[in-house]
């Protein structure tokens, strides 16, 4: 199975990355969205990107062009995916319409094309029938800032062919990512399986009054020898989101805590704009955040 052409359907945050990443390993991609405002924000999405990748990749603006070049965009999904080896899905995280979107997809797409959902939530199980060809659909799981935080886990369902499966890791290979090949579904995939029970841990110490921000994170960063603790991580993630999480948890779990951590959120972060690194300040003051003083894990 040899992927050359991709389609990416959607380019919001990540579509507009996979499609420029793809294209500046030297792949065509075509990147469908329902319209073409939808597309217009694609395309600015993906100018934007161009002087993040010369900044931290060091691309020469010849490359940029090049990669440029190799994307085009369409609202006609029989058109986008004519010639489709690969569809990339982006599209929200709502079952629903991830579902009537391989519905129609599985109509019009050629009868090779392989689909793979970048959903962070959902288990391909939830969509694969969708297509028409569950053997033919696989997770491609691709991390917000794709050319640095370059890690794909590729999942499959039961069903999944084994030789998708692989051509799918061999392609994420080929566009420059640290490929996690996983062997059965997990809600997750590894990176959040491990990652939200430590912040959900974090954000209970600290709600507690167990300990401060700053010595949950110094514990984290001594003793295992990470470069930043679970808060500085939450500043990242961004605290509405953080909020929004704890928000479902509660309703999910119906454990008060999660409210009540929530509320703790709002009152002293959210309505006083600290939203986290992006904002300049969270649970650390940017761009100089304490956690960075070489002194901090030493005392
Ligand atoms: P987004 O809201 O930024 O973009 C979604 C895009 O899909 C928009 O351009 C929208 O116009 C388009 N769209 C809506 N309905 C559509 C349809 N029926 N067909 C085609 N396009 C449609 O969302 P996002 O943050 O890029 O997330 C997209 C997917 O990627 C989700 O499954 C999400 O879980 C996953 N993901 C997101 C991140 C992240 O950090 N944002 C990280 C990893 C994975």
């Amino acid at each position: 199975m040899n992927i050359q052409r991709v389609m990416v359907a959607g380019s919001g945050v990540l579509g507009s990355q996979i499609a420029f990443q793809t294209a500046y390993r030297g792949y065509s991609a075509v990147v469908y969205d329902i319209d073409d405002e939808a597309l217009q924000k694609g395309r600015n999405r993906m100018e934007e990107l161009a002087a993040r990748y010369e900044r931290d990749l060091g691309a020469s603006p010849a490359s940029l062009a090049e990669a440029h070049g190799r994307v085009s965009f369409l609202s006609d999904l029989a058109q986008a995916v004519e010639y489709a080896d690969l569809v990339i899905e982006a599209i929200p995280e709502i079952l629903s319409i991830k579902k009537a979107f391989y519905q129609r997809l599985g109509q019009m797409a050629p009868e090779h094309t392989i689909f793979a959902t970048n959903s962070s939530t959902l288990v391909p199980s939830q969509m694969a029938v969708a297509t028409g060809r569950p053997d033919r659909f696989v997770a491609l799981h691709f991390a917000n800032e794709i050319w640095k935080h370059n890690t794909a886990e590729v999942m499959p369902h039961a069903d999944t062919s084994p030789a998708v499966f692989d051509a799918v890791v061999a392609f994420a290979k080929c566009i420059g990512m640290v490929t996690l090949p996983i062997h059965k579904e997990q809600p997750g995939y590894i990176l959040n399986s491990l990652l939200v029970p430590l912040l959900d841990a974090a954000q209970k110490l600290w709600f507690n009054g167990v300990a401060d921000v700053e010595t949950i994170d110094k514990t984290w960063m001594v003793a295992t020898g990470a470069p930043q603790g679970p808060f500085a991580i939450l500043d990242v993630v961004g605290l509405n989101t953080v909020y929004n999480i704890a928000m479902a948890k509660a309703e999910a779990s119906g454990n008060p805590l999660y409210g009540q951590i929530a509320e703790r959120l709002k009152h002293d972060f959210i309505d006083q704009g600290k939203m986290g690194l992006q904002s300049g300040e969270g649970f650390y003051r940017y761009p100089h955040p304490a956690f960075r003083d070489p002194n901090f894990t030493k005392e």
